[in-house]
């Protein structure tokens, strides 16, 4: 089954409003009416309505980095789903491994923000991926079973049309390094079986699953080709329009 790409760019903790306006605006201009690579962009929270209006029309989504899983009340300096889909988001990351390991995220609370922000009707970009000690130790299908298990517990099958899973080695992740299309291609292969174990048959073989870690416009087809990987999530080189087009260019086939 071919399942439609979905290339998305996470701009971390970078741009400033002029900036960040510009990059979508080059990016719009760059795909024109492209359709066949679903794209998204991920700005940090203070742009997400203006990238939001540079985009309208489009057929670029805009999503989050980060969600807080409650309703409105005394939270202070978080965001919460309803507010992300008022300011025009469609997706939302959760559980990035920069949120799992420098911030110190837990199963349990990216549980509690998957759950809510699927609830709300926003698509979860849902991150897994293994340390390179853990990789070393094989350990890397354990890491994933785990994260998958305890980050998608008691998602109600209904929605899982609206997750995406990002597979992400943390040592591939801002180092320079990713991984081979091989072993991307076979911990996605692991990702979508115990997917369909946990939502079904029909719902893996629909799931796009992105690879995330150091995609750049040189190695994206190679890894893109690879019949499991339906996408990219993509982190520096998403942060220039030129590259990240290139990304995008390379996922049509
Ligand atoms: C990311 O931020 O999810 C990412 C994969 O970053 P990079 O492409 O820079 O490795």
């Amino acid at each position: 089954m071919r399942r439609k790409t979905l290339v998305a760019g996470n701009w971390k903790m970078y741009k400033l409003s002029a900036a960040a306006r510009e990059l979508a605006a080059a990016i719009r201009q760059g795909l024109g009416s492209e359709q066949r690579v679903d794209v998204a962009i991920c700005p940090p929270f203070p742009w997400l309505t203006a990238v939001a209006e540079v985009l309208r029309g489009s057929p670029i989504a805009v999503g989050a980095q980060n969600v807080y899983p409650g309703n409105e009340g005394a939270f202070t300096g978080e965001v919460n789903s309803a507010m992300l889909l008022d300011a025009g988001c469609k997706y939302v990351i959760v559980g990035h491994s920069e949120r799992r390991h420098v911030i110190g995220e837990k199963d349990q609370f990216l549980n509690d923000k998957a759950k809510a922000a699927l609830q709300a009707g926003l698509h979860v970009i849902f991150c897994v991926g293994e340390k390179l000690e853990e990789r070393d130790a094989n350990k890397t299908e354990a890491v994933l079973d785990n994260q998958l298990t305890w980050g998608l517990k008691d998602v109600p099958a209904a929605h899982a049309p609206r997750l995406v899973i990002a597979y992400e080695p943390v040592w591939a992740i801002g180092s320079g390094r990713n991984a081979t299309p091989e072993q991307a291609q076979q911990a996605h292969v692991f990702i979508r079986w115990r997917f369909s174990q946990l939502f079904g048959n029909e719902a893996a073989e629909k799931l796009v699953i992105q690879y995330g870690g150091s995609v750049k416009p040189d190695n994206a087809a190679s890894l893109l080709s690879q019949p499991d990987v339906d996408g990219a999530l993509v982190g520096g080189a998403s942060l220039q329009a030129d590259s990240f087009l290139k990304i995008i260019r390379a996922a049509v086939v």
